[in-house]
């Protein structure tokens, strides 16, 4: 197992075929951060030119199948292919379904991140990039949708991942003809749905997922892209904006993820994602005090399985490196020696970290679960202190923050700022997005922020998380004539765009003295 080499469709098709959108199967050409593009609109360069050299094909096998995958995609095809057996279950790009959907397929199980452009990213990067047109994911994901291959031969259409709420959120089922929404972990009930399917049962319209146990969660049987591995799910710190901490949480045994890992080494993805809420959460105890020897023993383990030359963590807590810095100290330079990431010359590890905001009211109450086993008040001190060490370690992490939380006052938007200014001289990129009310987080009824709606402080803050972006890794890049050009022109098209409201700030990010008044 591990690959499809040798196996050859059948020419009436197979009985289930799995898929993604465009921008969901591809590598990236190997740069997980990339992947933030799809939340991109696509006016700015032409779609052809994106799929060329930003989102290629990932690579496939001797029989065309697809050879990675994304890794949700990947859990179910394993689920499936334990219950319908290998010949019955295949996973292609889209570009190629022509040849494996046929008479005999009765269900496309599809799975997406971004199908509506209302996440996180998208709803930012659209609506802050501008110049029309929708996320790139989006338009990918209409273009699979609407292909008719999917619906020649009556096979039943079910949508999962973590972007499937999107399409309920923006009433998109009927006029996309998906017969089944999958809502939430797939394990356990996404396999009743395709045995439902299979035996030309009538589907749910919309199906909220049981929780699986431990035991029912099968390793992966090809591998996934980014060689993307879960060494934990589930959170339970509780955050109010944040899905994740709806479900139970697991910590897979060891060897559990060195059988992944070694499956996706074996298959040349080179990289591995350690896919967590939190790398701390491995083994963690109930209070979330983070379990060193265990996360060392893991992170050494992954080292040195052979083929793996960068590793690559999705997500860390603050407050667990203040808590225990020797952790850091430890696989620190480990990461650094597998690191894909290298700025202005210098060699750093990357990871994305949730900084949200600097607002002590608000981490009381949308997050208070954050900043265990400390205070919210001293969520400023944990982010610097926790910042300081990472950064002393050769981790250079990408930060969150949440712009526009449900009644985030001009107070809370400064305190902000105030955070961003304490951490002028450390080494991080900011990723600033506007607060999104996802399906299934407790905020879920909340007003999304828009643009429209942003505060002159709350300009100010994405215009210094990017002056601060621009200083740390760009600056040296670009010729200064060609900098005050491309700045000129942005502040002129923020203004017809968005209004004379953020052109305060943002000439401020251009190094023009704005004391004018604006018009
Ligand atoms: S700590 Fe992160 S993953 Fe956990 S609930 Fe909060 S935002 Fe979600």
């Amino acid at each position: 197992m591990g690959h499809r080499n040798g196996f050859t469709p059948p020419a009436l098709g197979v009985l289930i075929v799995l898929t993604g959108s465009a921008t969901d199967m591809s590598d990236f050409k190997l740069n997980p951060f990339i992947a933030f593009v799809g939340g991109f609109p696509t006016a700015i360069i032409p779609r052809f030119l994106l799929r060329k050299y930003l989102y290629p094909k990932v690579p496939l096998n001797d029989d065309e199948s697809a050879k990675f995958a994304p890794y949700g995609l990947r859990k179910i095809e394993a689920g499936l292919v334990r219950e319908f057996g290998e010949q019955n279950v295949i996973v292609v790009h889209p570009y190629d379904l022509k040849r494996f959907v046929g008479p005999k397929t009765k269900v496309i199980g599809i799975s997406s991140m971004e199908p509506a452009g209302i996440g996180f990213v998208s709803r930012t990067y659209t609506s802050l990039l501008g110049f029309g047109g929708e996320p790139v994911a989006t338009a990918e994901f209409r273009d699979l949708i609407r292909n008719p291959i999917i619906r020649k031969w009556g096979a039943k259409i079910v949508l999962g991942g973590s972007g499937a709420w999107q399409i309920l959120r923006a009433k998109l089922q009927k006029e996309y003809e998906i017969d089944c929404v999958i809502l939430g972990e797939g394990e356990k009930t996404a396999l009743e749905v395709f045995r439902k399917a299979l035996q030309g049962e009538e589907l749910p319209r919309v199906v909220e997922t049981e929780r699986p146990n431990l035991e029912e969660i099968c390793p992966i049987v090809n591998p996934s892209i980014f060689g993307t591995v879960e060494i934990t799910r589930g959170c339970g710190r509780g955050c109010k904006f944040c899905s994740p901490m709806m479900r139970r949480r697991y910590s897979f045994p060891l060897e559990h993820i060195l059988k992944e890992i070694r499956l996706n080494a074996d298959n040349g993805t080179r990289m591995i994602i350690l896919a967590s809420e939190d790398i701390f959460l491995y083994r963690c105890n109930e209070k979330f005090l983070p379990n060193r020897e265990e996360i060392v023993k893991l992170i050494k383990s992954v080292f040195s399985i052979p083929g793996v030359d960068f590793i690559q963590p999705a997500h860390m807590s603050l407050a667990p490196i203040v808590f225990d810095p020797k952790i850091v100290e430890e696989i620190g330079p480990i990461l650094l020696e597998k690191s894909f990431w290298k700025t202005k010359g210098t060699r750093h590890s990357s990871v994305e970290v949730g900084i949200e905001t600097g607002s002590i009211p608000l981490m009381k109450k949308y997050m208070s679960g954050k900043m265990l086993p400390y205070k919210p008040e001293e969520w400023h001190n944990i982010v610097i202190k926790a910042i300081e060490i990472m950064n002393n370690n050769y981790i250079w992490p990408l930060a969150t923050l949440i712009v526009g939380l449900p009644e985030e006052t001009e107070k809370d938007t400064k305190a902000t700022i105030e955070l961003v200014d304490k951490l002028k001289n450390k080494k991080l990129f900011y990723v600033p997005l506007l607060f999104t009310s996802e399906e299934d987080c407790v905020l879920k009824e909340a007003r999304h922020m828009d643009l429209k709606h942003l505060t002159l402080f709350q300009w100010e803050l994405l215009a210094k998380c990017w002056r601060h972006n621009i200083e740390l890794f760009a600056i040296d890049l670009v010729k200064w004539p060609a900098k005050f050009v491309a700045m000129f022109s942005y502040v002129l098209y923020y203004r017809w765009k968005h209004g004379t409201k953020s052109l305060r700030p943002l000439f401020t990010l251009s190094g023009i003295k704005a004391d004018s008044q604006d018009p």
